[in-house]
């Protein structure tokens, strides 16, 4: 896979991305089928005070459901957007005929990243703008961390 096709539209390099190819997605679903297989809604929805850490169960559920859908087998590009869903960024690079964002000449100005930057800070901007300067095939090296947390 060159290094264009693991670049996403919004300067993202998916390799870097919590998703990619992850093990927990794996992980989560052994964990709800065992917990189907044995009953443990039953169990834990009985209030007493053996057990009342279970009283979230629910909620701990609904986080199980959300890491077994946050997969990418595949990177953007490849696999039709983040989880196989396309996001704005990647609706407006198509319609236009653009490679990525760094064919754009309105990135300063635009507002379809506000979405990634409490993770991502101004990570996909700085990538895209070295991205402008060195050319798709010779930026990944220069790329920034993917999270806040990690910079
Ligand atoms: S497509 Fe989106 S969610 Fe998936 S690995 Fe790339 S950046 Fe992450
Ligand atoms: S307006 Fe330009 S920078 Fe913004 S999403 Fe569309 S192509 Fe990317």
């Amino acid at each position: 896979m060159n290094s264009l096709s693991k670049t996403a539209y919004c300067g993202i390099y998916c390799p870097d991305c919590i998703r990619y190819q992850n093990k927990y997605d794996e992980y989560a679903r052994k964990l709800k089928n065992e917990l189907e297989n044995t009953e443990f809604s039953k169990y834990a929805e009985i209030k007493t005070p053996f057990g009342a850490n279970f009283v979230k169960y629910n909620e701990f559920i609904e986080v199980l459901d959300a890491l077994t859908n946050a997969q990418c087998e595949k990177p953007c590009r490849v696999g039709g957007g983040c989880s196989g869903t396309p996001c704005k960024i990647m609706e407006c690079c198509i319609s236009k005929g653009f490679e990525g964002c760094w064919d754009c000449t309105e990135l300063e100005k635009c507002e379809k990243f506000d979405i990634l930057q409490p993770r991502c800070g101004e990570m996909p901007k700085n990538n895209i703008r070295t991205i402008k300067k060195h050319g798709v095939q010779h930026w990944i090296d220069l790329r920034e961390k993917f999270y806040i947390w990690q910079q």
